[in-house]
């Protein structure tokens, strides 16, 4: 779909307004205690569900709204005002439930898109994240179905998940576009265990856990996709993630930046305010020139991407990039602009100088982003 410039510009102000009405209040609540109330979770997605917003990534085909790219990226800004496990509440759900076949859209997706279970996406391992030539879960044809074995780690919402999407080797000896096969197993499935959950620098409350998956029995039905197709699966919705990231990045400078400027303009240290200083305005207009530098970025990913160009993969990896470390930077200049105040847990400044860290890691590296660029322009 193509909405107008207006029907996006609706969009963002509604999922602004569910952010300061409905998410920020938990914000501090959420991270002191590094969890969130199962039944708030489920009430603010019932809210968000009643907005017309909760799995708002998904394409029509499979139920989803079927959102263009652009009207996904001033959402998932709007949501980067907020914390990471407050903003789960919408529904962002993995790209690879495009490859449910008629059944598993009846019984997976149907009830994830009424917000009445949850699920989680296992791909990391304990010897195996940026090299997916090195997975070692496997997945073993037997009488009726396959037998995992393995372990999983670092995965998000796997301890609460009604199911997992698992990638796990079924062909040894092919190359890695026929090797993976990726499943989904229900919670408490025989074979499936939640191992241990981590304790970690930001995202409090946004739970990442470890799996392990002895002689576990998976159903054919359970099988997401063709068999061997798992890398591809991947591959078709890798470059979204990345440019939900970068977005989500963008909002949380720019959550930011509000912060600070007002701090500016008001705070005064040897009779002046902040703001008059040079050394603060120089901290300012470098971030507000990086910010608007990174939401360029996601837009012409956007647009990329809603004009199926094949470069959509290459300025997804650059927006990644240049927008987790811009957020980075404009954490680390905000906290400074606020002097101890940054520092005290009273302001967010300090969650989300630690949330941003995160974005350099997960959804591919920073490394593995420039890995991609330096041989796009190498050839
Ligand atoms: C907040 C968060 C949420 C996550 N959620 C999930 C999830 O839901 N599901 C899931 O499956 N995983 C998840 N992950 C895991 C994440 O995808 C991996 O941590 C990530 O892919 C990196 O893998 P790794 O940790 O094994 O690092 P490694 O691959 O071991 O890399 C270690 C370091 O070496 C660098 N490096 C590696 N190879 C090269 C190279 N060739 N050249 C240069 N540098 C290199 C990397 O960039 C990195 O800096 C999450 C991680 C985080 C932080």
């Amino acid at each position: 779909m193509h909405e107008t410039g207006e029907e996006i510009e609706l969009l963002r102000r509604t999922v602004r307004s569910f952010v300061e009405s409905s998410l920020a209040p938990h914000e501090a609540a959420v991270d002191e205690a590094d969890d969130i109330d199962p039944t708030l979770l489920h009430d603010l997605r019932r809210k968000a569900l009643s907005l017309g917003l909760y799995g708002y990534n998904l394409p029509e085909e499979i139920g989803g709204p079927g959102l263009s790219a652009a009207a996904r990226c001033a959402i998932d800004e709007e949501m980067g005002h907020t914390s990471m496990p407050l903003a789960e509440s919408l529904g962002h759900l993995p790209g690879s439930l495009g490859f449910c076949d008629d059944g598993q859209r009846r019984w997976l997706i149907d009830p994830l898109l009424r917000a009445e279970t949850t699920i989680a996406y296992a791909l990391t391992e304990p010897d195996a994240g940026s090299d997916l030539a090195a997975l070692r879960t496997r997945a073993v044809r037997a009488d009726g179905g396959w037998v995992l074995n393995g372990s999983k780690h670092y995965i998000s919402h796997a301890d609460t998940a009604d199911h997992t999407i698992v990638l796990a080797v079924t062909d040894r000896d092919a190359g890695l576009k026929g090797r993976l096969t990726t499943f989904i197993v229900p919670r408490d499935h025989p074979g499936f265990r939640v191992t241990r959950r981590f304790r970690k620098l930001g995202w409090r409350g946004y739970h990442l856990s470890a799996l392990s998956f002895e002689d576990c029995i998976v159903p054919v039905s359970h099988v997401l996709g063709e068999v061997g197709g798992g890398f591809a699966a991947i591959m078709a919705t890798i470059n979204s993630d990345r440019l939900f990231v970068a977005c989500r990045c963008v909002g949380m400078a720019q959550r930011l930046m509000d912060l600070a400027l007002p701090y500016a303009r008001e705070r005064k240290t040897f009779g002046k305010t902040l703001g008059e200083h040079e050394a603060i305005q120089f901290m300012l207009a470098d971030s507000d020139v990086e910010l608007e530098a990174a939401r360029l970025l996601c837009q012409k990913a956007a647009m990329l991407a809603d004009t199926r160009h094949p470069d959509f993969r290459i300025a997804a990896s650059r927006a990644k990039l240049y927008c987790s470390e811009m957020a980075g930077r404009v954490a680390d200049r905000v906290l400074q602009i606020f002097g101890g105040a940054g520092f005290m847990c009273d302001l967010p400044i300090e969650r989300i100088y630690r949330d941003v860290r995160g974005f350099r890691i997960g959804e591919g590296t920073s490394e593995m982003q420039r890995l991609q660029i330096a041989r796009h322009i190498l050839g």
